[in-house]
């Protein structure tokens, strides 16, 4: 929340790229003597509704990015997107703990969703070799598919829709994440990172703890 506590910063939205039917990325304007760690997410604040958002962008660019999903009925992703250049958002500090901490295990990064917004970020602050999994219904919601599979490992998009033998991706998984884990995961010692839907984060979470109860998990989820 923002409030008392949390300084505040204007930032003007200068851009809006759309990534598919209901996804975009949009750009604000960087106030001077804002940083923030790679992972990290902001309030936003527009018209009395406040919501997170995690940056997108590497802690030393020039402008701040977010990737958002506009949600059916959605008050504030709603109007975010529809927003024109030149429009002044309230935004908080940055917050939250879902920032990379360097190990000698295995790294794996699970998201579904928006929920790749923090290791976009992480990707592009030079955090490289974590193994990928990546989770969506078709591979027009694999974001920043290409971005994340250069920085990483190993790569594993997972599609949950309708297998269709005309998509081809490299490591394609067709099923969940959680279903792509508990039938490949090889024993190790492991950090595992999740971020996307509530949903996911408690299956996977459940999961890891029967299949691998010594790796360590760092979540959020967004809804
Ligand atoms: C730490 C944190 C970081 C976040 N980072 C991001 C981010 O980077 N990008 C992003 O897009 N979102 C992110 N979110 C979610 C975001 O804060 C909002 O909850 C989301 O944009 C919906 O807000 P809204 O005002 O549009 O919908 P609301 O008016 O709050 O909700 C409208 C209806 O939609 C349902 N709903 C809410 N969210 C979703 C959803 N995602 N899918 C389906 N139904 C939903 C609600 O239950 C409600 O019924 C983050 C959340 C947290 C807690």
């Amino acid at each position: 929340m923002i409030g008392a506590t949390s300084p505040l910063h204007t930032v003007a939205v200068t851009a809006r790229e759309w990534l598919n039917g209901d996804t975009f990325v949009l750009t604000c304007d960087r106030p001077v003597g804002f940083s923030f760690q790679a992972g990290q997410h902001v309030t936003l604040a527009l018209d009395g509704e406040e919501r997170e958002y995690t940056l997108i962008s590497p802690p030393d660019a020039p402008d701040l990015r977010f990737l958002i999903k506009r949600v059916a009925d959605g008050r504030l992703s709603g109007v975010l997107s529809g927003l024109p250049p030149g429009t002044a958002l309230r935004m908080s500090r940055a917050k939250g703990y879902l920032t990379y901490r360097p190990t000698d295990r295995a790294v794996v990064f699970v998201a579904n969703g928006v929920g790749v917004a923090p290791f976009v970020a992480m990707a592009a602050a030079g955090i490289a070799g974590f193994t990928m999994i990546q989770g969506a219904r078709t591979p027009a919601g694999l974001f920043f598919r290409h971005e994340l599979s250069r920085a990483a490992g190993r790569s594993i998009p997972c599609l949950s829709g309708v297998p269709d033998q005309a998509i081809n991706l490299t490591g394609l998984h067709w099923g969940r994440v959680t279903d792509y884990v508990a039938r490949h995961l090889e024993p190790g010692q492991y950090d595992f990172y999740l971020c996307g839907s509530r949903a996911m984060v408690t299956d996977m979470t459940l999961l890891l703890d029967q299949l691998c109860p010594d790796a360590r998990i760092y979540s959020e989820a967004y809804t």
